[in-house]
């Protein structure tokens, strides 16, 4: 006799944006085989694959990101960001945004990546254990900069002229000679969003924070973010951070890095623009992979927004289109759906949609610590007995181990 089981029920949906080449691909293996054999799926569907960009001249991008702000909750797929290439390939219409970007400013959102980490892929710093999260302002200091090239002797200067005209200045450099010269800004709003951002994922995941920057050179940009987070801490935090028996702490940019280098991991690194950018290539780059590392867009007003760090792997989907056999590894947006599921089961008080989460993850660890993994992970994997599934027999692989578990 068959046994039927019940499928867990949802209560409220959760925003499904679709995306781009492979990844679109392995987006509906994930669906048919792991999701929606267990659960009543409900999601208020958005398909930000570049052709439908093109078709509604990206308004979809920015319906989907006002509906996350609805719902609270978003899986995304990678999507492509066109370039001139992509504007023949695509016939566009226009050269449109990165999604990613519109939907972090429409969020005002802070960017936390995480790599997924089994036995057998092992980290290069021998000291890690757990997970190093990266949270990565996004907003503002060299990459909304002001640049001049100095073509010889002059005073540079920095000028704030007021609203009503009156003006403050500051010597920047008198130079002698040719040089270099560049003006910078952030915004207390951004800053402070970026905090509380921050101070909300550690609480959710129940890790400590750290927060780095160069206050002692840069007396009043760097300490203003030190003051921000500070004051947010200490106004909005503090009992709650002790309540969860986790600590905030701030300290200097280089004695962050040294300390990182000494962890067992387990914490949340906050970081400025700049340097997130630099350290999460480090990170995910140490711990093994791109294609194990999870990303995660939240909101200070708690919206989240779930997917892979890894990009639409272009490569393997016109090896796909060939018809010829591809290993790409779907664990990244395999954990995407997976924390937009527990979220959701959190939010709406479902225990089943997180408990679901944790044995579907639990069943793609197992899968690859039983030697079962595509090509990427085979190349560099310290286990010796092997198997080299392709993009379709791993999820497949990942189902036989959840009924097994
Ligand atoms: P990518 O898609 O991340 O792929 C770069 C290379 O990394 C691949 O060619 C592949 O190496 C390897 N790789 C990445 N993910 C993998 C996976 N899941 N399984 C196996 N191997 C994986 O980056 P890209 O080629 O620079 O970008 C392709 C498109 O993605 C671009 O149009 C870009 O705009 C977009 N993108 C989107 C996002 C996003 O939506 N969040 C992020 C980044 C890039 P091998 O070819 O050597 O096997
Ligand atoms: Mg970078």
């Amino acid at each position: 006799m068959e046994i039927i089981m019940e499928k867990i029920r949802m209560s409220t949906p959760i925003v499904e944006m679709d995306g781009d080449e492979m990844t679109r691909i392995l987006w509906k293996m994930i669906k048919e085989e792991l999701i929606c054999p267990y659960v009543d799926l409900k999601t208020e569907y958005y398909d930000l694959g570049l052709e439908n960009r093109n078709a509604t001249d990206d308004q979809v991008t920015v319906d989907s990101a006002n509906a996350v702000k609805k719902y609270g909750v978003a899986v995304k797929c990678a999507t492509i960001t066109p370039n001139a290439a992509r504007m023949e390939e695509y016939q566009l219409k226009e050269m449109w945004k990165s999604p990613n970007g519109t939907i972090r400013a429409i969020l005002d959102g802070t960017v936390f990546r995480a790599p997924i980490i089994v036995k057998g892929i092992e980290p290069y710093v021998r000291s890690w254990k757990k997970p190093i999260t990266i949270a990565r302002h996004a907003y503002g200091d060299v990459y909304k900069n002001a640049e001049m090239v100095i073509p010889g002797p002059g005073r540079a200067e920095l000028v704030y002229t007021a609203e009503d005209g009156s003006e403050t200045r500051t010597t920047v450099f008198d130079f002698k000679g040719a040089g270099v010269l560049q003006g910078m800004h952030n915004l207390n709003s951004s800053i402070a969003s970026f905090a509380r951002s921050c101070f909300n994922y550690a609480l959710d995941i129940r890790q400590d924070l750290w927060f780095a920057a160069k206050d002692t050179i840069s007396k009043k940009y760097d300490h203003t973010f030190k003051d921000i987070f500070q004051e947010i801490f200490d106004s909005e935090y503090k009992e709650k951070f002790a309540e969860a028996g986790i600590t905030y702490f701030y300290t200097l940019i280089d004695d962050a890095v040294a300390r990182v280098m000494k962890s067992e991991g387990g914490f949340i690194w906050a970081c400025k623009n700049y340097d997130g950018d630099v350290m999460s290539d480090m990170i995910s780059s140490a711990f093994g992979s791109l294609a194990m590392m999870t990303s995660v867009l939240v909101s200070p007003d708690g919206n989240y927004e779930y997917e892979a760090a890894h990009g639409t792997v272009q490569r393997h989907y016109y090896k796909y289109l060939k018809g010829e056999e591809t290993s790409t590894n779907s664990v990244a947006t395999i954990f995407a759906w997976t924390g937009a599921l527990r979220k959701r089961g959190e939010l709406d008080a479902i225990p089943e949609l997180g408990q679901f989460a944790d044995r579907l993850e639990r069943a793609v660890i197992a899968t690859i610590e039983g030697g079962k993994m595509t090509k990427d992970l085979a190349l560099i994997t310290s286990l010796s007995d092997v198997t080299v599934l392709n993009s379709q027999d791993f999820i497949r692989a990942v189902r036989a181990t959840y009924e097994s578990l």
